[in-house]
């Protein structure tokens, strides 16, 4: 050894091992995944650059990094033949920190030791994580393109200081060689470090090979430990369908294809791939709040976590796929992923993505694109109200059943309807939610529309009334509720307004006798013409809380202001005319109740106390 040295580590560092060694214990393992990290980065750095300097390569271009363990010396080293390093590369990369955001970081640490241990894992803290599970590391490397002469040595105790000098090196590239603490004799176990290398390393390209050595002869063998395949860092076009689908079923557990897929390959001020897929069934666990969705991030094709739910909204929870970042750093955490502004960016882009491709499928692949409907279409929904950057795209990607295709397929998108709508004064897309299908179809306020061949959208889905909250208009036309009142509902029924007029003014005693009846039961009685075969319905105002929005909040049991309704009497209806004729009153009383709970019973499918209606009726039959 010759210029041999002993150099004190810049402060920062000594402060970062200290607290790395106590704060990172429970995650110790992560070493060798930081150690196989460097040595695929030095592999990169040197094929870029032996890119214009081919005899970089010293005649050993087959890259990749050995590990071997001596059981009895307690050694683990790993060695690459990477670029490697020169003497003052060793000095500024394994003595300081260049990183400004950790120096900072540091520095800023307060008393709160425990609250700082927390921290630290989501810095970089790569190399020096080595000292976790060993007392002494031995650093040889060599640049590529330097003589043997000009190899570097380097050996710490990871206290405050390292020995470094010259040596002679044959290969080229750097060997990292632990000796492990007493405790930490787990990593002589080519086992463990198997399965270290499979759950953080598989998708590392370079090959990462461990020593088999032969109990009898000796003999040493090496075993490609790593799949090596990243498959979305390959190239789109080389990879098979195929492919795409058994990674699928490798990251999702799925045993179906999936339904569609996206990869790109994203360069210039960020840099990532995302290789997306979205499912052809849901998953059951898709409404269980506990579930743990998200994708997989890998940084620089190391793997990062699992589940990393910041990269997607909640109403996409479904798909799933990696999402490789070249700007985070390895050690980042969960906290800091959900406050980065990078990931923000990232989530929004892939979010674009996947309703891009959405879109795509639905004017594609129809029948596709239903499939996707019916198994996500509720979850997607959710989007409205939480997306309000992609709400436009996200109502042309919903589908509704509706009174055109009077069936309870959901496959009438807004487009659809807004290119049926044939009288041109129609500004307004109506719809009516109900707790079923079978309801929203048979509801009367459908009536007027089914004479008027106005189409109307049937939306029974527990989420839907909430949804519409959200969502005001499309394209210019707004929503319009067919059980509120509206103006808009009241004018289609103007054509024979002189009629009507009359018809009012008769009515008007009889009107008033109703509302004298009922008293405080409703909040207004009058006449309506939108009925054809029922007699009587209710409504809301329209900015009045509708029924099945109260239903919702009774279900998630919260306190809702008792609903009142607007009563509406049909005055073609044999039934009110034979009403308006009683004298008796309270043979009146009794009719105008039935007739009020019939409607009531309609709108909420329930009443709150049927027995007193059946009652009723059967005095009513029997008299
Ligand atoms: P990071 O990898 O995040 O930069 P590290 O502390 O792990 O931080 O490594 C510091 C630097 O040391 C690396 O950026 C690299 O320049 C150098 N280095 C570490 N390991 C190797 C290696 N096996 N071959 C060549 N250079 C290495």
């Amino acid at each position: 050894m010759k210029e041999q040295e002993i150099r004190g580590f810049q402060s920062e560092v000594k402060q970062l091992l200290q607290l790395m060694i106590h704060s990172l214990y429970s995650n110790k393992e992560i070493f060798l995944r930081e150690l196989i990290s460097n040595a695929s980065d030095a592999a990169d750095k040197l094929r870029f650059k032996a890119l214009s300097k081919s005899d970089l390569y010293e005649n050993d271009g087959d890259l990749k990094v050995r590990i071997s363990i001596d059981k009895d010396k307690k050694l683990l080293s790993i060695t690459d033949n990477g670029i490697g390093m020169t003497r003052t590369e060793v000095i500024d990369n394994l003595g300081t920190i260049a990183q400004s955001g950790t120096k900072t970081f540091l520095k800023s640490l307060g008393k709160d030791k425990a609250k700082d241990s927390q921290l630290i894992g989501q810095f970089g803290v790569g190399f020096y994580s080595v000292f976790i599970v060993a007392d002494q590391v031995t650093v040889r490397t060599r640049s590529a393109g330097n003589t043997t002469d000009k190899g570097v040595f380097w050996q710490s105790y990871g206290e405050g200081e390292y020995t470094i000098a010259d040596i002679e090196k044959i290969d080229r590239g750097t060997e990292i060689i632990l000796h492990l603490r007493e405790d930490q004799s787990e990593f002589l176990d080519t086992w463990r470090l198997r399965s270290i290398i499979s759950k953080y390393s598989d998708h590392i390209t370079l090959p990462i090979e461990i020593a088999n050595k032969n109990e009898k002869n000796g003999i040493i063998t090496w075993e490609k430990i790593n799949k090596s395949e990243a498959i979305w860092t390959r190239n789109k076009k080389e990879i098979s369908d195929k492919e795409y689908k058994e990674f699928y079923k490798n990251i999702s557990h799925d045993y179906s294809d999936p339904l569609i897929w996206i990869h790109n390959k994203v360069e210039g001020k960020q840099e990532y791939i995302n290789l997306l897929y979205i499912p052809t069934k849901a998953p059951v666990d898709l409404w269980n709040r506990d579930n743990k969705n998200g994708l997989k991030l890998y940084v620089h094709r190391v793997f990062i976590m699992d589940q990393a739910d910041q990269f997607m909204p909640h109403y996409l929870r479904f798909i799933r796929g990696v999402v490789d970042c070249n700007d985070l750093p390895l050690n980042i955490s969960r906290e800091v992923l959900q406050d980065s502004d990078l990931v923000k960016n990232l989530r929004i882009s892939l979010t674009k993505r996947i309703l891009q491709i959405l879109e795509k499928l639905s004017k594609k692949d129809i029948e596709k694109y239903q499939k996707f409907w019916n198994e996500f279409g509720l979850v997607l929904k959710e989007g409205i109200a939480e997306d309000t950057i992609n709400k436009k795209t996200i109502s042309r990607l919903l589908r509704f059943s509706s009174t055109y295709n009077n069936n309870n397929i959901q496959n009438v998108s807004l487009e659809d309807y807004i290119n049926r709508i044939v009288n041109g004064n129609q500004k307004k897309i109506y719809y009516i939610t109900a707790d079923n299908y079978i309801s929203a179809k048979n509801s009367p306020h459908l009536e007027l529309f089914r004479k008027k061949g106005i189409e109307v959208l049937l939306l029974s889905d527990r989420i839907d009334e909430w949804m519409m909250n959200y969502l005001p208009e499309f394209e210019g036309k707004s929503f319009q509720s067919i059980s509120k009142i509206d103006e808009s509902l009241e004018k289609l029924t103007n054509e024979d307004k002189e009629k009507q007029i009359e018809i009012d003014k008769q009515l008007r005693p009889f009107i008033q006798r109703v509302k004298n009846t009922l008293g405080d039961q409703v909040k207004e009685v009058k006449l309506t013409y939108r009925l054809t075969e029922t007699p009587a319905i209710v409504t809301t105002d329209a900015n009045d809380m509708s029924t099945q929005m109260a239903k919702l909040f009774s279900v998630a049991g919260q306190a809702t202001p008792e609903l009142k309704y607007n009563f509406e009497l049909n005055p073609e209806h044999p039934l009110v005319q034979k009403t308006i004729k009683i004298t008796d009153d309270k043979l009146f009383f009794e009719w105008i109740k039935i007739l009020l709970d019939q409607a009531l019973f309609i709108e909420k499918g329930s009443l709150d106390n049927p027995n007193e209606f059946i009652d009723r009726m059967n005095k009513l039959f029997l008299s």
